[in-house]
């Protein structure tokens, strides 16, 4: 697009280069006639309605279908690529007082329900079980390698 050329936001009134409205083909200059700016509560209203809604995640989930393997490779090479970023990025999201606030609110909430208690707790023992078992795994294996170099010896 021409950074040179400017067009009038039927809304606002201000000239703004091209590049500050959406692209729409059937229009002069090949824009839409109000600026991003004006535009984005209208669009944002117009994506809100439920049926607009309803359409839109009907064909991201087409979308995602059609393109799994491709999406599944994106994201994994962008995760790959950007590991420590995001990593940072959800530690840095996670302590901010008003997320933790909302986590710890939520789980409490959820604790409260018997079966998902249950269910924690016995996650946890689980998760403890598991632990105990690969470390003793650890230990054996240690041992067995170590046993195996003083019988080679
Ligand atoms: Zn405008």
């Amino acid at each position: 697009m021409n950074e040179e050329i400017t067009k009038k936001c039927s809304n606002c009134s201000i000239e703004k280069p091209l590049q500050s409205f959406h692209k729409n083909k059937n229009n002069k200059f090949g824009v839409h006639h109000l600026c991003k700016k004006c535009r984005k509560p209208i669009s944002k209203s117009y994506r809100q309605r439920p049926k607009v809604k309803e359409k839109r995640r009907l064909y991201n989930k087409k979308y995602y279908r059609d393109h799994r393997e491709k999406q599944i490779l994106y994201i994994k090479n962008y995760s790959k690529e950007n590991a420590d970023c995001i990593k940072q990025r959800h530690k840095e999201y996670n302590q901010r007082p008003d997320v933790k606030e909302r986590i710890n609110k939520r789980l409490r909430e959820r604790y409260k329900i018997p079966e998902v208690r249950e269910r924690i707790q016995k996650n946890v023992k689980k998760h403890r079980d598991r632990e105990k078992k690969t470390r003793t795994e650890r230990i054996n294996k240690i041992v067995d390698d170590f046993i195996e170099d003083v019988i080679r010896k």
